[in-house]
């Protein structure tokens, strides 16, 4: 029963064996020239339904955030993201170093989601052209947020109005890309470059694969430096087909999509056994695969006892203690199963 992460999960047979067989098949070439990473860019723009979309492999979400950054914005720029965002607090100022010294600056707003309204006032600013002032660059939301929820195509478009206006860039971490478009259900292009994202961080590390991300532009210009900057930040695999193959089997008849419908799954029947229980309460709607709530003592003991595993989580309520739990592709059914009936059984004592 292991809730602590989607990063803590295996990795899919199917993208096991597409990187065994890209390695036991003989020699390629290297540094991304190889057949692997060519079908994975036409087989990106199939499924974006975007022909001049430009796509390359990095090991780390980190590294698909900071060097899709860094092309989009001066050194003395500003980048606007929520607070909770992952770039802000849990990738040790690298976007700030990647990009030579641009600045984070949050922009608060329900749920883990950035709010639209704040951000086009931040952005009406007139600190443009006036040099004492960090230039505004770039925008970037999580797609699916820390705090589990996820954007619609309606709400991406109102932070990507006025990120465009004023001649800003739309980033989005989609490291968990996946779990957000099977919960909307629409297209990957309506949930991405459609509502006016111009370059994507795609996880799939989280989902499926051994290690491996794809940073995405719709806006082939936007991706000029790039090569140069994922060589300099240590990033230019020269097997890259270790990163290519598993991408293109996590792509390969649907998978990706049937992982993360698997983690969501999982997910809903933990909130659907949990939130009945006397004293538990969710902080935040559950959209794709991650549940943060707050679980009564005698809950939470009985299910450490039992082996359970989760992360604390903090809260502001006094005297509640809240815990968040991942599910991921793997997670099984009776797992979840055996999680409630314990939940279940310490709750009616
Ligand atoms: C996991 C995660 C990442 C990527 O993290 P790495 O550890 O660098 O792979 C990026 N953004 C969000 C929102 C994440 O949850």
């Amino acid at each position: 029963m292991n809730f602590r992460s989607d990063n803590e999960s295996g990795a899919h047979p199917s993208i096991i064996e597409a990187v065994s067989t890209a390695f036991s098949s003989g020699s390629a070439h290297s540094y991304g020239a190889d057949e692997w990473t060519l079908r994975l860019e036409r087989r990106l723009r199939e499924l974006f339904e975007k022909p001049d979309l430009v796509a390359y492999p990095v090991a780390t979400g980190t590294a698909a955030n900071v060097l899709s950054l860094a092309c989009c914005t001066p050194s003395w720029g500003a980048i606007y993201c929520h607070p909770q965002a992952h770039i802000m607090g849990d990738e040790a100022n690298a976007t700030e170093f990647f990009t030579g010294g641009a600045q984070l600056r949050p922009i608060d707003g329900p749920a883990g989601k950035l709010d639209s309204r704040r951000l086009a006032d931040a952005l009406a600013q007139p600190v443009y052209g006036v040099v004492r002032h960090p230039q505004p660059s770039a925008v970037s939301i999580s797609q699916a947020t820390e705090c589990g929820t996820v954007y619609d195509p309606v709400e991406i478009a109102a932070i990507a109005t006025s990120t465009h206006r004023h001649g800003l860039k739309l980033h989005m971490d989609g490291a968990r890309f996946a779990n957000a478009l099977a919960f909307v259900g629409c297209s990957a292009a309506e949930l991405s470059w459609q509502a006016g994202v111009d370059v994507l961080s795609f996880g799939a590390t989280k989902n499926g694969a051994l290690s491996a991300e794809a940073v995405v532009f719709f806006d082939p210009a936007l991706a000029r430096e790039f090569l140069f900057r994922r060589t300099r930040g240590g990033h230019q695999l020269s097997k890259m087909r270790l990163l290519s193959a598993q991408l293109e089997a996590y792509l390969t008849d649907g998978l990706w999509l049937a992982n993360a419908q698997h983690a969501n799954a999982t997910a809903r029947r933990l909130v659907a056994g949990l939130t009945p229980l006397k004293g538990t309460q969710l902080l935040y709607p559950v959209n794709a695969n991650e549940i943060f709530v707050i679980l009564p003592t005698r809950v939470h003991d009985a299910l450490q006892k039992a082996g359970a595993q989760y992360h604390p989580w903090p809260s502001d309520r006094p005297g509640e203690r809240a815990f968040r739990l991942v599910t991921a592709f793997d997670t099984s059914f009776d797992d979840v199963d055996k999680f409630l009936s314990i939940a279940k059984a310490a709750s009616s004592q």
